[in-house]
């Protein structure tokens, strides 16, 4: 070998002591003129040696192992010496296994790399889902806080209908007063109607008890006339009415 080495895996073969006694002779006497060769020399050794830490060999299946030794013995006796190619001179059988050691080193990256995709994949699915929460908020926020949002309240259909009174009036022809959906009340207590004046006190228009639906009237009753009405209430007084209203104001109506 006067040149360099024709082929790199050359290095790889003398790193594992695989060439034969004839190319390591050559090899080795173009090594100690060619600075070059030797760095790529040390290459090697580190290539092979890396490959030994990477994939001890008890990792290796003992299966696949001698069915790929018996493969390449079983080519290389089959091949004629002069007519093997440089790219099979090199799988002698310690080729081979750091070859197999290879092959193993990469499924096994190749495994880590679909672990690692899987979490990122999960990740994504997480940040996602944060993203799609966090828009919903939002949503509620803005709704709520909009100045044209209109706000409804419901009541059961079941629910007691509200309380309820309509006053008809006229100053010279009276009063006609209903009352609907008020509670009945104990026999000491009872709802007093009053007509409130332009000026001066309310007057009082009477007392009604209501019925077991809530209903309870007031029809025609004695006033002063001519008395121009501001408003219309009724109180819950003492059984029997008072002069001057002192109860609770049941139901308000001022007139418009
Ligand atoms: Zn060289």
């Amino acid at each position: 070998m006067n040149g360099h080495p024709q082929f790199d895996e050359d290095f790889d073969l003398y790193a594992l002591g695989a060439l034969e006694a004839e190319e390591k002779q050559a090899f080795e006497s173009h090594l100690r003129a060619c600075a070059d060769c030797t760095a790529k020399l040390e290459e090697a050794n580190g290539r092979m040696a890396l490959l030994a830490l990477a994939a001890p060999p008890e990792s290796v299946p003992s299966g696949a192992k001698e069915r790929l030794l018996r493969r390449v013995h079983g080519e290389a006796q089959k091949t004629p010496k002069v007519a093997v190619p440089a790219f099979l001179r090199w799988l002698t059988p310690a080729l081979a296994l750091a070859a197999l050691a290879l092959f193993i080193v990469a499924v096994e990256l190749k495994t880590e790399n679909r672990v690692l995709l899987e979490k990122q994949t999960e990740l994504q699915a997480d940040a996602s889902r944060l993203q799609q929460e966090a828009e919903r908020e939002q949503s509620v926020l803005d709704l709520i806080t909009a100045s044209d949002t209109v706000k409804v309240t419901l009541v059961s259909g079941t629910a007691r209908p509200m309380p309820e009174g309509r006053a008809f009036y006229h100053p010279r022809k009276g009063l006609l007063f209903y009352a609907s959906n008020l509670p009945a009340l104990p026999s000491d207590r009872t709802y007093q109607l009053w007509l409130v004046p332009a000026q001066g006190n309310p007057i009082s228009a009477g007392v009604f008890q209501v019925d077991a639906l809530g209903n309870g009237q007031i029809l025609l009753p004695k006033l002063p006339l001519d008395v121009t009405a501001k408003a219309f209430a009724v109180t819950l007084e003492p059984a029997g009415g008072v002069p001057q209203p002192t109860g609770a104001k049941v139901l308000v109506g001022a007139v418009t």
